[in-house]
């Protein structure tokens, strides 16, 4: 923890792809530069999906989300910022001299000139199965995303829900699972319509509208073995056999270190209204990527990283009134004269230094 005011140029909160490209931007900008994310990782929402392929990046090829990710984190270090993980902030105030105050779950208070919000939808918390004692099949057979498919290679694979998650993960596990089965509260299914389509004509049975009434464990007690479904028309009860059971019942947000702080933003439902220079209700203060909206709001990671590197130009002018607008581009920055000398000398030792 730290014992004195160590107060830095820019302090993120959130390292998703929004937070992680402003930290790059930042360190180009020489600015001093924070990370604060709650999660043990950096990645935001892309830790969802690591296996999934992601084409709409412009200048990359189809890449998996665990590939970006790694892309992301290498390019957020480049200029060394500083990374807090497991630090959930909870309260944000500014003191009179105009410092920002950022209280943290670990007991600690950053100290910053301007903040960057890149909280995506906030702490991404996953809703789940209410059952009592469900949790301790959290270690073994249920689970609330799919790291890896290979997993349920050969299982009979039960997932409870209707959202865009279920219907994908039914969609990529049914050619490779002994057998999948959704099980939901409706017959309308969310996602894109061609996915649900896609499921209905598939091998995937569909359970609607049912919900997951019962969890049975096998003899020690550790894996679920049986799950008893109940019609919800009906109440009648229906108990299928399991290997494996994903539950995609959405996501609760908490943005309340947002919406309880004295300074006042500008939120609706979760989004904070910004300019188009990413510039929020509060000077000083400045928000990308997911959180945001304003006209032409694009949400995907590409739109996040557009958010950064104006959300991180404003912070630079906000500290030095007389820099420039914007960076200079990188194939002609000086703040990579050096580094560009050492990768040359990787790729090509004898004549390094003659460009
Ligand atoms: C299943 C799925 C597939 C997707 N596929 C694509 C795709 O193919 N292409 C594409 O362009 N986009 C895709 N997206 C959207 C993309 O992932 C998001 O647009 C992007 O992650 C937004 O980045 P962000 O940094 O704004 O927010 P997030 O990724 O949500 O990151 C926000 C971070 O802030 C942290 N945080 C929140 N509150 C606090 C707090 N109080 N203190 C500290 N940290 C906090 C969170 O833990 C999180 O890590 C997909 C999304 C999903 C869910």
């Amino acid at each position: 923890m730290s014992t004195h005011e160590d107060v830095f140029d820019v302090t993120i909160i959130g390292g998703g792809p929004a937070g992680l490209y402003s930290a790059f931007y930042s360190g180009m900008r020489a600015m001093k530069t924070k990370i604060v994310e709650y999660q043990a990782e950096l990645g935001g929402k892309i830790l969802l999906y690591p296996e999934k392929i992601i084409w709409d990046i412009g200048g990359l090829p189809p890449t998996p989300g665990q590939q970006v990710l790694t892309n992301l984190n290498d390019q957020a270090r480049t200029f060394e910022p500083t990374i807090c993980t497991s630090e959930q902030i909870t309260e944000l105030t500014r003191r009179e001299d105009g410092i920002f105050l950022l209280k943290g779950t670990s007991g600690e208070t950053h100290y910053s000139k301007c903040i960057v919000l890149a909280v995506g939808h906030g702490i991404f918390k996953t809703a789940k199965l209410e059952i009592e004692g469900a949790d301790r099949y959290e270690v073994t057979n249920l689970h609330y995303t799919v790291q890896q498919l290979d997993k349920f290679k050969d299982k009979h694979v039960l997932i409870s829900g209707g959202g865009n998650s279920a219907v994908d993960w039914a969609n990529a596990l049914e050619p490779l699972a002994a057998s999948v089965k959704v099980v939901h509260r409706r017959d309308e299914f969310g996602g894109h319509e061609s996915n649900v389509i896609h499921m209905r004509n598939s091998s995937v049975e569909v359970l609607t509208p049912y919900c997951v009434e019962e969890l049975h464990g096998d003899e020690a007690g550790t894996a679920i073995e049986r799950v008893t479904l109940k019609h919800l028309e009906t109440n009648e009860l229906l108990e299928q056999q399991v290997d494996a059971v994903i539950v995609n019942h959405g996501y609760k947000m908490d943005l309340d270190f947002l919406l309880e702080s004295p300074l006042t933003f500008d939120t609706n439902e979760g989004i904070l209204a910004v300019n188009e220079k990413m510039e929020t209700s509060v000077p000083g203060v400045f928000a990308a990527g997911d959180l945001v909206n304003n006209d032409g709001k694009l949400r995907l990671i590409a739109g996040a990283y557009v958010d950064g590197a104006k959300a991180i130009n404003q912070a630079k002018l906000f500290i030095e009134p007389d820099a420039t607008s914007q960076a200079y581009v990188s194939s002609h920055n000086e703040r990579f004269a050096k580094k560009n000398e050492e990768l040359l000398k990787k790729e090509d030792p004898v004549h390094a230094g003659t460009h």
